[in-house]
C-alpha cells in the first residue's frame, strides 16, 4: 500500500489499546506508534528536573524502549506533562508524519482521532470499566514483579482518567467517526477480532 492509511486508536489507560494496536499492525503489516511513550519520555525527563517543554522538543525515539518508562511514578508524571499545551504541540509533527507514512500506520493514545489525525481512515475508541482496567494493569505489574496493592492501582487509573478527560487541551474523548469498543466483558481474542474486522471494512 503506497498511500497513507491511518488507524487511530484512542481510549483510557489499560483498556486494551496496546494489545489491539499491536495485533492490527501485525495483521496488516502497518507501522505502530504507542504515543503514550512520547509523554512518558517527557514525564521521565521532567522527574529529573528538566523543563517539559524543552524535553518535548528534543525527544529521541531511541529512548522509547527504556523499561523504566512503564513505572508508576513516570506514568503519573506523563499524564501531568500531557496537560501542558506546549508539550502537546511539540509532539504533533512527529506523530502526524508517522501517521501519514506510506504503507499504513496504527497510532494509539488519547487524542489521535480528535487532534493528531482527524482524517484517519479508521477510528476506534477502546474502553472498559475502571475496575476491569485496574485489574488488568495490576496483573501486568505483578508479572513484572512490581507489587502494588490493587486499590492503589485503581486509584491511580481513576486519577489519570480524570486528568486526561478534564484537561482543556486535547481531552480524552472519541473522535466523531469513532467506533466504540467496550472490552469490559470481552476476551482479548474477541476484541482483537472486532478491531481487525473494522479495519478490514475500510480498506
Ligand atoms: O497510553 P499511556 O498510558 O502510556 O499514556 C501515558 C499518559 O500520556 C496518559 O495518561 C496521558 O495523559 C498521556 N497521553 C496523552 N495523549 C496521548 C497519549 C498519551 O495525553 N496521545
Amino acid at each position: 500500500m503506497k498511500e497513507p492509511f491511518t488507524v487511530a486508536i484512542d481510549g483510557p489507560a489499560a483498556a486494551g489499546k496496546g494489545t489491539i494496536s499491536r495485533a492490527i499492525a501485525a495483521h496488516f503489516e502497518f507501522a505502530h506508534l504507542d504515543t503514550g511513550l512520547l509523554y512518558r519520555a517527557v514525564g521521565s525527563k521532567f522527574l529529573t528536573g528538566a523543563d517539559p517543554i524543552k524535553a518535548a522538543h528534543c525527544l529521541s525515539p531511541d529512548t522509547f524502549d527504556d523499561k523504566s518508562l512503564r513505572g508508576s511514578e513516570v506514568t503519573q508524571a506523563a499524564s501531568k506533562v500531557a496537560t501542558i499545551p506546549e508539550v502537546r504541540a511539540a509532539l504533533l509533527d512527529f506523530q502526524r508524519a508517522f501517521a501519514r507514512r506510506a504503507g499504513g500506520a496504527v497510532l494509539d493514545g488519547r487524542d489521535i482521532a480528535t487532534v493528531v489525525v482527524p482524517q484517519s481512515e479508521v477510528q476506534l475508541f477502546i474502553t472498559a470499566s475502571p475496575e476491569v482496567r485496574a485489574r488488568r494493569r495490576w496483573s501486568e505489574m505483578c508479572e513484572r514483579g512490581d507489587e502494588l496493592p490493587y486499590d492503589q492501582v485503581l486509584k491511580e487509573v481513576r486519577l489519570r482518567d480524570t486528568r486526561d478527560t478534564d484537561r482543556t487541551t486535547a481531552p480524552l474523548k472519541p473522535g466523531i467517526q469513532a467506533c466504540i469498543i467496550d472490552t469490559t466483558e470481552m476476551s482479548v481474542e474477541d476484541a482483537v477480532a472486532i478491531a481487525i474486522s473494522k479495519v478490514e471494512a475500510k480498506r
